[in-house]
């Protein structure tokens, strides 16, 4: 028998049955006969019943490939009839009889005859008054008497659910959970175990571990005189299965069914190689296991629970890590909404950034950090953000923003700094005179409401929604320390802080894959002063600001050296867009004035000069450096000096300096010869020999095209997907959220390309560029740094084209780790 057959749950009955566990009599019926019975193509019923020998009572389940695909429900108790009822009558009791009775008649009458259920309805009593008045209203609706033919009744059992899985809402329900569309269904046929009786009857559930957290424990519920799931639907006479203060247990119930019950667990998941879910039933104390399914958990359970089947020699360590889902990884990096809790959504937009946080409204980063400093939690709502949120976003316990896709300035800054963040919530008004944040259905917040943004769902949810903490415990790390013993690509970290970067070595990254300096420039004092250096004409005045700029930026790159203790550390030098530092307000513009001892009006002026049409293709980075060099001169100082001084006390530095944005072979010679100068000056300055490596970031087109010339001048390519993407679609990352939404539902494009790496398009030239940069350099180290770097996706891609690592946010280390893991095995 093969799950591809008969289905799973006739798979595990099989399996069940092997261990001769007590499993009731059992046939299964394959797709291709439930296929038959749909089409009025019936089996011979005299040969399916034959094995239950006389007058059996059987339930019939379904079986499909894949239990979440759902299913028709299951039917119990087919065969009762007036003279099984008498039968009954006898060995387990009038009530018992009539009860069983009452609930096949009713099953039978809306599920298989689907007739109107209300007549059907249960009385509070199963008197046979309550019967006979069932069946007459039967006979009332059918014109025809409650068949009393066990052969009969099958038939139409069998017919009633095979032709309910061929209805068109159960095929789009299932095709909707990822199933095809020619998926079958098998059905299994059972004796059935009454679970009533005058000696200890009755059904349950047991299951060896917590669903929430794997932990291995005694879960689960019996109910007396009951069948099936009714243990679990009755919450209010089930009892626990081991002693419970203040109830009775099936343990000193059936002590000796429990007994049976926890042996045949350990059997089950040692040799079905799972945490099984068991559905058992006593009769006159008499144990039978109807069935047992995979039990449902959650991310975290999942990962202790495949660590300890490892653990235990149950599944090999490389099974345990093919078992738990990457990306169900970032449910445990970060604090959740609780899957159960209620939700009362406020609007929705793209999940940028994972975790849930619930606090006040603010609509200022000023606010923000008067909240923060109150110690009170608060959300900052902005239509986007620019970088005088930055400690805004700091201070905020997540950030929520109207505009803006997942590689928008709140998205990429979010993810950095493990911050739940909700971008492109469009529909959203924000009132900031009234203080006032509009949903789309009308509904008006204000300022200091409480809100909670689960950045994993992309929800926005009104009030303070029950979470669950981060679960980063010994079963994850474990887990991931095996996927390490199985990847064969690396995985690196795009940090630019020393938190990040202490997060990034927290998750075992290989080191930073890039260091975006113009992040650092974002913080305090240091945009003021680097707006006054983008603004200062005369050299002199630039080089006064950059004299001050070195050594926070010496002390930015010492403490990244030394967090990252020897490995390797790849910092890009500085790639404004321009845009993001021009000052945006009044007080921010008299600021600069003041800085450079300027009248407001000139500053204005020069703001406005400044000011591109099409930033992200303006003045940014090599350009930057190519025209004020003396940028670029600092930062390769600054990364030098800090290198000598993290290599005398601790493991020497190789530092990696990156060009971004070239698109032409001197734009790299230019920069090289200057960075080589300075590594020299600071050689003999020091008295220190050091190595550096020098590589250009591939994000323009026309860098893939020319890797080949530009990999003569890099020791290192690392592919920019983020640009890449945007050039090569010519698609605004900032601004093509509003409508890419629209495109996905058209089947424009398939996906996002800013979420999802474009194989086709964006991959040809990302594969162009690796090769033509190993003709050009046959050593090239090859990487990706783009927000895509941490998707199985990418990553796969990468692994084929041999690149040597990907570099992803720190969040996404660990979910890298075990999609490369995977992948490699
Ligand atoms: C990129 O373009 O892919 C990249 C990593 O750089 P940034 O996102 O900083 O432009
Ligand atoms: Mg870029």
């Amino acid at each position: 028998m093969s799950a591809g057959v008969h289905g799973g749950r006739a798979k595990c009955l099989q399996r069940l049955i092997r261990l001769e566990m007590p499993v009731p009599l059992t046939v299964a019926l394959s797709f291709d006969a439930v296929r038959d019975i749909a089409k009025g193509r019936m089996p011979d019923m005299a040969a399916i019943l034959a094995p239950f020998g006389y007058a059996p009572l059987l339930s019939v389940r379904p079986s499909s490939l894949d239990p979440d695909w759902g299913g028709p429900g299951a039917i119990l108790n087919i065969g009762m009839s007036d003279a099984r009822h008498e039968d009954l009558t006898q060995t387990a009791g009038e009530r018992a009889a009539t009860s069983l009775y009452l609930r096949f008649v009713q099953t039978y009458a809306v599920q298989v005859a689907r007739l109107d259920p209300e007549p059907f309805d249960l009385p509070p009593e199963p008197t046979r008054e309550a019967l006979k008045a069932m069946l007459q209203a039967y006979e009332a609706e059918t014109d025809e008497p409650f068949p009393q033919d066990p052969a009969t009744q099958l038939a139409e059992v069998l017919r009633s659910m095979a032709r309910a899985w061929d209805g068109t809402t159960a095929r789009l329900l299932r095709q909707a959970k990822g199933a095809p569309a020619d998926a079958g269904l098998g059905l299994v046929v059972q004796a059935m175990a009454l679970g009533v009786g005058r000696g200890e009857s009755g059904s349950g559930v047991i299951q060896f571990v917590d669903a929430k957290t794997g932990e291995p424990c005694i879960a689960g519920r019996y109910l007396g005189q009951s069948q099936g799931r009714e243990a679990l639907r009755d919450k209010r006479d089930a009892i626990p299965l081991t002693r419970a203060e203040g109830s009775p247990s099936l343990e000193e119930l059936a002590p000796f069914a429990l007994r049976e019950l926890l042996a045949h667990g350990q059997m089950g998941r040692e040799r079905l190689r799972e945490e099984m879910q068991i559905e058992f039933t006593l009769e006159n104390g008499r144990l039978r296991i109807l069935d047992a399914v995979r039990v449902p958990r959650s991310p975290r359970a999942a990962v202790r629970i495949a660590v300890a089947l490892a653990e235990d020699g149950v599944i090999p360590r490389e099974e345990a890590v093919l078992r738990v889902e990457p990306g169900s990884l970032s449910s445990l990096l970060h604090r959740q909404v609780d899957p159960e809790a209620p939700r009362d959504r406020i609007v929705a937009g793209i999940a940028a950034s994972p975790g849930a946080a619930s606090g006040r409204i603010v609509l200022t980063a000023a606010d923000a950090q008067a909240f923060a400093a109150r110690g009170e939690p608060c959300i900052l709502v902005r239509r986007e953000t620019t970088p005088e949120d930055i400690r805004g976003m700091h201070a905020a316990s997540a950030v929520l923003t109207v505009r803006g896709g997942i590689t928008s300035h709140a998205a990429v800054i979010g993810r950095g700094l493990g911050l739940p963040c909700v971008v492109g919530a469009s529909g959203l008004e924000i009132d900031r005179r009234r203080r006032t944040v509009t949903a789309p259905g009308g509904r008006v917040l204000h300022e200091g409401d409480i809100i909670t943004v689960d950045g994993t769902s992309g929800e926005v949810l009104a009030g303070e929604a029950r979470t669950l903490d981060a679960a980063i415990d010994g079963a994850f790390r474990t887990l991931l320390d095996w996927a390490d013993e199985f990847r064969d690509i690396g995985v690196r970290a795009n940090a630019d802080t020393p938190q990040d970067a202490a997060i990034a070595r927290g998750f075992a990254a290989e080191g930073i894959g890039l260091c975006r300096t113009e992040h650092m420039f974002f913080e305090g004092e240091r945009i003021g002063m680097m707006r006054e250096m983008i603004f200062a004409e005369a050299p002199g005045a630039r080089r006064a600001v950059l004299d001050r700029l070195l050594p926070m930026q010496r002390a930015d790159f010492a403490a990244l050296f030394r967090i990252m203790a020897g490995k390797p550390v790849c910092i890009r030098l500085f790639d404004p867009p321009l845009h993001e530092f021009l000052p945006s307000d009044r007080e921010a513009l008299r600021d600069l004035a003041e800085g450079l001892s300027l009248p407001l009006s000139d500053v204005e002026q020069r703001v406005e000069a400044l000011r591109e049409y099409n930033p992200m293709l303006g003045l940014r980075g090599v350009r930057l450096g190519i025209t004020v060099p003396e940028i670029y001169e600092m930062q390769a100082r600054a990364i030098f000096e800090a290198a000598v001084e993290a290599g005398r006390d601790g493991d020497p530095v190789v530092p990696e300096v990156m060009i971004p944005l070239v698109s032409a072979r001197r734009e790299v010679e230019i920069v090289k010869a200057r960075v080589d100068a300075l590594a020299s000056a600071v050689r003999a300055e020091t008295g220190v020999e050091f190595a550096y490596r020098l590589g250009v970031m591939v994000e323009t087109p026309r860098a893939a095209l020319r890797a080949e010339e530009i990999a003569q001048h890099a020791a290192f390519l690392s592919f920019g997907t983020n640009d890449l993407t945007q050039m090569t679609y010519g698609l605004s990352r900032d601004d093509a959220g509003r409508f890419l939404g629209t495109y996905v539902e058209q089947g424009v494009y398939e996906e996002d390309p800013f979420h999802t790496l474009d194989l086709d398009g964006v991959g040809e030239l990302l594969r162009m560029g690796a090769e033509r940069g190993r003709l050009g350099r046959p050593d090239v180290t090859l990487s990706i740094c783009g927000e895509h770097a941490g998707t199985r996706r990418a990553i796969e891609f990468c692994r084929l084209q041999k690149f040597h690592y990907v570099s992803c946010s720190p969040y996404r280390v660990p979910i890298a780790r075990l999609s490369a893991a995977q992948l490699a095995l």
